[in-house]
């Protein structure tokens, strides 16, 4: 496709998918959001990078790939080709690009960076005693931990993965992280929407003013992941290698110019890994010298019956099991819609067939289909021109404008809910329209036949700048009904900062429902 870009930079990332992880709906959760956000940005002409991927490095995949006879790198590679590609595909994403951190030119540009960083004095040789979740990748502090029972009594295990923590000695690299935490506390309060939402800044500041420690950014007791350059016998850390993800995808170290045209990003993650992106990531970009990112945006957990959705509880559900039923865009738009992003938002299986059925199915679908059915009988398909307006065509014409400009400012503040919500206000005037002007009736009289199609125009115009509005979000059915209103060229393509400027070929083809009934009751 081609791209338009007079506009600004816009680069957006999620965290890379651990590869040896299960896809749930909350890996999808983010990865939606991001592609909706990359959707918009650049359907207003902005210059758009949305860039995912997977973190293939760490001392846990080098033994589950070990316990099933396979190389880590063959182990990655099967999980990338048969859970984590298959996903992008489940919930339709427009990414542009896919690192994986084991490809070269995230490797060497991680070494690159880390010798960066020595040289200048910001990495140094310590030794490390602490207890090490295997889970977490982390060495976690005495307050992360609990009292291990039943097979794990007398043993400390980790507050999350519920399991024994190992007590590790090593000799390691350490990063100075101590020496960033003015610097972070400063950003944080020249910036406030650097961390957003609120809570989450507040929630970041006061882990920063409790002081900061150095960073162990070495492991030796393994060798599955990135060499120290300079010594050979140490990988980097997991998270340290990870992150870098960020900027290895979009040139650093090898294409300055097109670093320069990307970076800074706006990074969307999930609450649980916040500290990484808000406080160790933005340290070692100020250590490097280069841009901290545009912001961090922590999102809130999903709930299903009330506890955290995570591949190690068995409330973990697979996008499959939602998109094979309810297909993509409902699945885009259901967790988009219901769930206030930044917060945690419960999911229900009625919840979701209450939504599809009153606010896809009868609301908008249902609309779609009477407006063009109508054009075809009473028009033979061919969109009516508009007479003399009334003030109730003008004021759906009034809210097509106000939607287009409210959604695009609430898509800047990242708050997508409210962004579809108000789009939502022009399905629902719409309905009220046809219910109000009565079609149906005026097509009876020869009288009325210009208030018919004035009415029926209206509507028309109204539907294209329901398309475009929705395409982000619907990408499937906003297609679907763009062609079947005779749209000019592919929906995808029209300008959003323009929705309501509605150019067709001025006849409309009959529509299939978009959002057929679901009969079946919930799972
Ligand atoms: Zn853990």
């Amino acid at each position: 496709m081609e791209r338009m870009s007079d506009g600004s930079s816009f680069f957006v990332t999620t965290p890379i998918f651990y590869v040896n992880d299960v896809p749930h709906i909350g890996h999808a959760y983010t990865e939606v959001a991001a592609d909706v956000l990359a959707r918009w940005h650049r359907q207003r002409g902005d210059d758009t990078w949305f860039l995912t991927g997977t973190d293939e490095h760490g001392q846990k995949i080098l033994r589950t790939a070990t316990a099933n006879g396979v190389t880590p790198q063959e182990w990655a590679d099967k999980l990338v080709e048969e859970a984590w590609k298959p996903l992008l595909e489940t919930i339709d994403l427009s990414n542009d690009d896919f690192i994986r951190t084991t490809e070269k030119r995230h490797e060497e540009n991680v070494q690159k960076f880390l010798q960066h960083l020595y040289d200048t004095g910001y990495i140094y040789t310590g030794e490390y005693e602490g207890f090490y979740c295997v889970g977490c990748e982390e060495y976690k502090q005495p307050g992360d931990l609990l009292d291990g029972e039943g097979d794990y009594a007398g043993q400390k295990v980790c507050a999350i993965h519920s399991k024994p923590v190992e007590l590790l000695h090593e000799k390691n690299y350490f990063f100075k992280m101590s020496a960033f935490a003015e610097q972070l506390l400063a950003l944080y309060e020249e910036r406030p929407d650097f961390v957003q939402p609120e809570s989450a800044r507040n929630e970041v500041m006061s882990f920063v003013r409790s002081g900061l420690d150095d960073l162990s950014i070495s492991r030796s007791s393994f060798d599955w992941g990135v060499k120290v350059p300079w010594d050979e016998t140490h990988v980097v850390y997991v998270w340290f290698d990870a992150l870098l993800n960020y900027v290895t995808a979009v040139g650093y170290g090898q294409d300055d110019a097109e670093f320069e045209r990307r970076w800074p990003a706006t990074h969307l993650v999930g609450k649980d890994i916040l500290r990484f992106h808000a406080v160790i990531w933005p340290a070692m970009l100020m250590a490097a010298g280069l841009q901290v990112p545009h912001r961090v945006f922590g999102h809130g957990w999903l709930l299903v019956g009330g506890e955290k959705m995570s591949k190690s509880k068995l409330t973990g559900i697979a996008p499959t099991q939602i998109t094979d039923t309810f297909g993509s865009d409902a699945f885009r738009y259901y967790f988009l819609r219901a769930i206030h992003f930044g917060q945690d938002g419960s999911f229900s299986w009625e919840d979701l067939h209450a939504r599809y059925t009153s606010e896809l199915a009868n609301g908008f679908g249902n609309l779609a289909s009477r407006v063009i059915a109508m054009v075809n009988r009473y028009c033979d398909g061919v969109i009516p021109a508009a007479g003399d307006m009334t003030d109730a065509d003008a004021a759906i014409r009034a809210i097509e404008r106000t939607a287009t400009a409210t959604a695009s400012i609430a898509i800047d503040r990242l708050a997508i809910h409210e962004a579809i919500g108000t789009v939502w206000e022009l399905v629902d005037a719409l309905n009220g329209y046809i219910t109000e002007q009565e079609p149906w009736a005026l097509a009876k009289d020869p009288e009325k036949r210009e208030r018919l199609e004035t009415v029926l125009n209206t509507a028309v115009r109204g539907l294209g700048t329901l398309a475009v509005l929705l395409s982000p979000v619907l990408t499937k059915a906003t297609a679907t009904l763009w062609t079947a209103l005779g749209g000019d060229g592919v929906v995808q393509d029209v300008r959003i900062d323009q929705a309501w400027e509605w150019t067709g070929s001025g006849t409309v083809t009959p529509l299939e429902a978009l959002f057929p009934r679901i009969e079946t009751s919930a799972e």
